[in-house]
């Protein structure tokens, strides 16, 4: 992005096997630079001794290899939450967060600089939209995760209980979710290309099934999604379940009112046979009221759905307050009534603000 060779990150297996073909090199070599890279953790084409010397070279002048520095780094008290901020190359600052509370490891990564679509209790959305991010900066992130857990390696802070296998030389970035800072499917391109490079079973390996995209409800993105062959998982950003009321708290909302948004989750479902997660931050007294959750059960009521409730987390820029647990029980009840599978999302990494919409690249 600040110019400079491209980004090896940027390239899927197949078109640095086709770069390294065109250069007159074997594309087996291709596959070596590849798992140095995404299997070995490399940061350098030098510390890549399988490789010969002279596509090394090559390598080197064709293309960067960039690493995000870390500018700042928080380590939650609840000993699950880690959250990093990453400088890009040209000085922008994006942040990445590293959850284990499910017994696997999970990054949180962000899509964009900032963000555009101005929820109005979401730290990012307060902060505006700075710019895009590539692909190669979105695989990054997932590289510095990866690079944690291997840093620590078994018997560390961050090793497992249980005894991992003799071929597991460290705990793997098993899980991704995009959800950190900014709107992933108003970046599409890069984004998918970023999960194309993540899925990849000769590098990082993640399932598609291991990977949550979160919108806002960008409706062109949803059905473009619908219509692409990538069964990662979708979770759409609801919050409240009239057009009114949303527009009040997800001013984009204006541009895809909410029938629009529920016609596209339902082509959706329809053409992927999948479920959708639907996100709801509970905000005390304003989207948490028995009326509120009968309308979202009646607002979904024939389509697979489940939803994730999110309690508020505080951001300097709003000053609602989260729903009471016994209040969210109650809710959740009430989508059960409707037949709505409903969860309530453990609260973690609050102290180093790295809960949802707390990111703000400011550390
Ligand atoms: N831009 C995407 C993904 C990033 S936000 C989206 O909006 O879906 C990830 C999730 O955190 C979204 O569901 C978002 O609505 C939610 N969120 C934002 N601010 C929050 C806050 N202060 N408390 C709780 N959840 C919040
Ligand atoms: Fe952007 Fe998502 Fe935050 Fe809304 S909640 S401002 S879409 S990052």
């Amino acid at each position: 992005m600040a110019g400079g060779p491209p980004s090896i990150l940027d390239l899927t297996r197949d078109e640095l096997r086709a770069l390294v073909f065109s250069w007159q090199f074997s594309p087996v070599h291709a596959g070596r630079v590849w798992s140095y890279i995404y299997l070995a953790g490399v940061t350098r084409f030098a510390a890549m001794p399988e490789v010969p010397a002279r596509l090394r070279a090559r390598l080197e002048s064709a293309l960067a290899l960039p690493h995000p520095a870390v500018a700042r780094e928080a380590h939650s008290s609840d000993g699950f939450t880690r959250k990093y901020l990453l400088a890009l190359g040209d000085g922008h600052r994006v942040e990445t967060v590293l959850m284990r509370f499910t017994g696997r490891a999970t990054a949180c990564l962000s899509s964009q600089a900032g963000c555009a679509m101005g929820c109005v209790f979401c730290a990012t959305g307060q902060l505006g939209f700075q710019r895009q991010l590539t692909a190669g900066e979105i695989v990054a992130q997932a590289l510095h995760v990866d690079r944690v857990l291997r840093e620590h390696g078994r018997g560390g802070p961050l090793a497992r209980a249980e005894s991992p296998s003799p071929h597991e030389r460290h705990e793997r970035l098993r899980n991704v979710v995009l959800m950190g800072m900014g709107e992933p499917l108003a970046n599409y391109e890069a984004v998918m290309r970023a999960v194309d490079i993540l899925r990849n079973p000769n590098g990082p390996g993640i399932g598609a099934r291991r990977i949550t995209l979160s919108t806002v409800g960008v409706v062109p993105g949803i059905v473009r999604l619908a219509d692409e062959a990538r069964p990662i998982h979708l979770a759409v950003s609801l919050h409240a379940a009239t057009q009114a009321e949303r527009a009040a708290l997800v001013p984009v909302a204006r541009r895809w009112p909410l029938d629009a948004l529920l016609e596209a989750c339902r082509y959706y479902v329809e053409k992927q046979q999948r479920r959708i997660f639907f996100e709801w931050a509970l905000i005390a007294g304003r989207n948490d009221t028995p009326e509120q959750a009968h309308a979202l059960g009646r607002l979904l009521r024939g389509l697979r759905a489940q939803v994730n409730l999110i309690p508020l987390n505080p951001t300097a820029g709003y000053d609602g307050a989260p729903t009471h647990q016994t209040a969210a029980r109650h809710f959740q009840d009430i989508l059960a009534t409707h037949g709505l599978p409903s969860t309530v999302r453990q609260r973690r990494g609050l102290d180093i603000a790295a809960g949802c919409g707390q990111l703000a690249g400011g550390g």
